[in-house]
């Protein structure tokens, strides 16, 4: 009788409503085997008594050893996830911050810095007080993104005061380096350096700090989470498969170092196309890239066209079970309005793309509140 034996017991378990195995959800924290007793210690991070009671059961099922007796220990989900003590944020980070909120993706080109920036805006327009801090070594965007690039002044020859536009406080390695990114240094600096920068900004009261990091899951991204005390992660994806492999890989970054995992955002997940047929007929039904679209009786058709895979966050999170907080259509509008340096979330319209990213900011916020 030995420990992997009991493992492979439990991994015939799925957490409830999932595809996926409670051991490799990481929920298992330990197995005990002392003399004629097996221990298990269980950490379900969700708030449903149920699903609790429900795995408890299943344990005991499955599990059954002759000559053993068998005990499943609740252990708190908090204690075992934190590797980073965000109860001291204070000794790590110059403020006093309500919320540190990574935004983080497995490689570049799917959008982070656009939902991270329209996320911090959009919760900056909720009442918060919010800072963006863009950790992008390499590419740096939120001078472009933001409009914005000034040099910040450095207090006391060491403490960096962060830029303000629109009532958030921005930092940025742009700033300082001037976007002319050392591109000599390996990864190992790359992330003291990082760190560094984020332990140098003074920024004040907040009550959310919203980190842009590099794109990928490399040492770079792993020793960020392992170093500063973030609340929680988000991870953005395209619906194509490459993308999703990425998302498995990131969110079993934040896992090994205890960062909460708050969810996927899907973004490009699809385009609205729609149009309008002039003197159309009563019932007329049109084909778009092989869809069928039925034309509306004054003429008016629309449809949510998938560029890359229909559902794929979609699915995708289900099995790493992490919520899907948003689905952001393709918008050649925000893709402008990155260009130009004016957060959309900031124009007055009320379009699909603003409504998506605030409902984002209030599902962030919900996140914070049932803690
Ligand atoms: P990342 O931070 O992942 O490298 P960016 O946020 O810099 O990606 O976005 C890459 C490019 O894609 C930018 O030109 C941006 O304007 C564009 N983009 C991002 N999201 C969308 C979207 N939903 N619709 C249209 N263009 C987008």
């Amino acid at each position: 009788m030995d420990k992997n034996t009991i493992l492979k017991e439990l991994q015939k378990i799925n957490y409830p409503g999932f595809n996926r195995d409670i051991v490799s959800f990481g929920m298992i924290k330990d197995v005990i085997i002392d003399h004629k007793n097996i221990i298990i210690f269980l950490s379900v991070s969700s708030s449903n008594e149920e699903k609790k009671i429900q795995i408890i059961q299943e344990i005991r099922e499955n599990v059954k050893i002759d000559g053993f007796q068998l005990s499943v220990k609740l252990v708190e989900a908090e204690e075992s996830r934190k590797t980073v003590d965000t109860s001291n944020k204070h000794l790590n980070v110059d403020g006093n911050i309500g919320n540190i909120i990574a935004v983080a993706s497995g490689k570049g080109g799917v959008g982070k810095s656009t939902v991270a920036l329209n996320l911090a805006c959009s919760l900056s327009l909720l009442g918060k007080k919010v800072g963006f801090l863009d950790l992008d070594i390499y590419g740096p965007s939120l001078p472009i993104t933001f409009g914005i690039n000034e040099n910040p002044e450095i207090k006391d020859g060491k403490k960096i005061v962060p830029l303000e536009k629109n009532g958030i406080k921005l930092m940025s390695f742009g700033f300082i380096s001037g976007n002319q990114a050392p591109v000599i240094w390996r990864g190992p600096l790359v992330a003291k350096m990082t760190e560094q920068f984020f332990r140098d900004v003074e920024w004040g009261e907040l009550d959310y700090l919203i980190l842009d990091l590099p794109p990928g899951t490399g040492d770079v991204q792993l020793t960020l989470s392992q170093k500063i005390p973030m609340d929680g992660a988000i991870i953005i994806t395209t619906p194509n498969d490459i993308s999703l492999a990425d998302v498995r890989k990131g969110a079993d970054m934040f896992n090994k170092v205890g960062t909460r995992l708050l969810g996927v955002v899907e973004n490009m997940a699809f385009m609205k196309i729609y149009g309008q047929i002039i003197n159309a007929n009563k019932k007329q039904t049109i084909t778009i890239n092989d869809h069928l679209v039925n034309v509306n009786e004054d003429g008016t058709f629309e449809l949510n066209y998938s560029l890359f895979k229909k559902g794929g966050g979609q699915s995708e999170s289900e099995r790493l079970g992490v919520s899907m907080l948003a689905q952001i259509p393709y918008s050649q509008d925000l893709m402008l309005s990155i260009d130009q340096g004016t957060p959309i979330v900031f124009s007055d319209d009320n379009s699909d793309i603003v409504k998506s990213f605030k409902s984002l900011a209030q599902k962030i916020l919900d996140h914070a509140n049932s803690e």
